[in-house]
């Protein structure tokens, strides 16, 4: 079966799509609604062959790109008998990438899992250990996991990154590096994704060198810098999960608008102003609000842009959206 679909899913031979990536926000909020938790479906435009970064929400997010007919273009083999997201959901997403194991951002792969098709979840070695004790440990869920609590179900197989080196994404013409992020206590991820000359970044969640005491994100945007000042990178997919006037001290490992704008100040410190001119960046984890007033993501997309001093595309997408970047 896996080679009739594949067949289906790669009609173009290989490098002969157009450049780019395209990108399915399936979960665009932090919380507190659970349906619509961190999650991005990122593949090579024209290849829909993809991985998500992180998971916080997974069918729901499926279903309403597919109501909103961003999947029309998928072959469904007639012998599967799926739906097209059943089908998205088995075949076209080939792995996951999770950037800590905090609940919104792998829930969507923990209750999925039992209809869910065996593939990878790649993830630094202590965000897998901490998916293995805390979700896949038979008191939370079954173990779909290959090691922990037995038995093992073993539908996925746990890929440890090492920080900083590439891995060939299986089943996928893209290639994947991880990079450390400080988010409280807890060790959260960066995943640059390549293929075809061009690259996306997405950012887990984390909080600014300075709050954490760390030099993580300087130590990304030195390691990305490079992509940034060739025109290669043509994505940043970061968190803002308060309006700029949240105190540092109550950050909880999190940015805002005017953090992300000094964070892309010292990207454009290495990689050059006018390198980025244009930059996408698509801000993910904004909160849902239960009190009355503006909503907080209609907040942040005004600070983000009103305080923009680089001329980049800010973005707060809703579940659902998707669209192409790069490719020109
Ligand atoms: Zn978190």
């Amino acid at each position: 079966m896996r080679t009739a679909i594949a067949a289906t899913l790669a009609p173009l031979p290989l490098g002969a799509w157009a450049e780019g990536f395209t990108i399915v926000t399936l979960g665009a909020r932090g919380g507190i609604e659970d349906g619509n938790l961190s999650a991005f479906l990122i593949h090579p435009a024209g290849d829909p062959r993809g991985v998500t970064c992180d998971a916080g929400s997974l069918v729901s997010g499926l279903r309403a790109a597919g109501e909103a007919g961003v999947f029309d273009g998928i072959a469904v083999p007639e012998d599967s008998g799926m739906t097209r997201v059943g089908h998205v959901l088995t075949d076209v997403i080939r792995g996951y990438f999770i950037s800590h194991a905090h609940l919104d951002h792998v829930a969507g792969l923990v209750i999925a899992s039992p209809d869910d098709s065996a593939k990878p979840i790649h993830a630094l070695p202590s965000v897998l250990e901490a998916i293995e004790a805390t979700y896949f440990n038979w008191t939370a869920w079954p173990n779909f996991g290959p090691s922990g609590v037995e038995p093992h179900l073993g539908k996925y197989a746990y890929v440890p990154l090492v920080p900083g080196e590439a891995i060939a994404v299986e089943g996928t013409a893209m290639t994947a590096t991880a990079y450390p992020l400080d988010h409280g206590p807890v060790e959260s991820t960066a995943f640059l994704f390549e293929a075809g000359g061009d690259a996306v970044l997405c950012l887990g969640d984390t909080g600014p060198d300075r709050v954490e005491g760390g030099a993580k994100l300087r130590a990304l945007w030195q390691a990305v810098a490079p992509l940034a000042a060739s025109g290669a990178l043509k994505a940043v997919i970061i968190e803002s999960s308060y309006p700029s006037d949240r105190p540092d001290d109550a950050l909880f490992g999190h940015l805002t608008p005017a953090l992300i704008h000094e964070e892309m100040d010292v990207l454009a410190g290495l990689a050059g102003a006018e390198a980025l001119r244009g930059l996408e960046v698509i801000v993910s984890h904004t909160k849902y609000l239960l009190t009355e007033g503006p909503l907080a993501q209609d907040v942040m997309l005004e600070e983000l842009k009103t305080g923009d001093r680089l001329g980049l595309t800010y973005r707060i997408p809703e579940q659902g959206v998707a669209w192409t970047v790069g490719g020109d």
